[in-house]
């Protein structure tokens, strides 16, 4: 395995803390469904937002797409406006320039109202999604496990479960905080120095020596 063991850490941390989350949730007694339900509404409300800033793009982008297209116009009948040969067809050109002209503002004005849809929803979003932790965690540990190969990401998920969620377990006192085995000094120096995987002889967890609890 080749994944810095803070990043380990911290993706047991999550993973452990979505699990008891979905366990309370699951088990959650009748008067506290209340709870539920307001999680529930948040939940939706954070989909609610996602959705209105993503059709606030599409909108945006087919916008900025007529406002090209008027423009485009606009370009060709001020060019028309300098070859005409009589005064009746000068007014028929500006006529049209007039009345691009403000396509070309309408299409400006719906591409700022836009903007502030997008800017909206994407700032409540981020308000909302602080109350949901879960949601967050979840989001954090795809991260961490997206940045990991397949073939670590594998293993460390077997010692996961070999070992009843916990994985990486903090060295306390040079014992291993899960089995209090001591350990070994040479094997105590290897993870002062933090470049190996080193396991635990006796319950085969991957220890972690934490520089700043240590
Ligand atoms: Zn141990």
């Amino acid at each position: 395995m080749n994944v810095p063991l803070d990043q380990l850490y911290r993706l047991q941390d999550r993973i452990r803390f979505v699990q008891s989350r979905k366990r309370e949730r699951d088990t959650i007694p009748a008067e506290l469904t209340e709870v539920d339900r307001e999680y529930r509404e948040k939940v939706e409300t954070v989909a609610t937002l996602k959705r209105r800033g993503t059709e606030a793009e599409v909108e945006r982008r087919r916008a900025n797409a007529e406002l090209s297209e008027h423009q485009g116009k606009l370009r060709k009948y001020q060019a028309q406006l300098r070859g005409v040969q009589n005064s009746r067809e000068y007014g028929a050109v500006l006529n049209e320039i007039d009345a691009v002209e403000k396509l070309v503002r309408s299409a400006e004005n719906r591409i700022l109202e836009l903007e502030e849809v997008i800017q909206t929803a994407s700032k409540e979003l981020a308000s909302r999604e602080e109350i949901l932790p879960l949601a967050s965690a979840e989001a954090e540990i795809a991260k961490l496990e997206a940045s990991m190969h397949p073939r670590d990401r594998a293993e460390f998920q077997r010692l996961l479960e070999k070992k009843g969620g916990l994985a990486i377990v903090l060295v306390a006192g040079n014992s291993c905080s899960a089995c209090h085995v001591k350990i070994r000094p040479a094997a105590l120096q290897s993870l002062k120095v933090g470049r190996e995987i080193i396991y635990c002889d006796s319950c085969k967890r991957i220890l972690y020596y934490d520089m700043q609890k240590s």
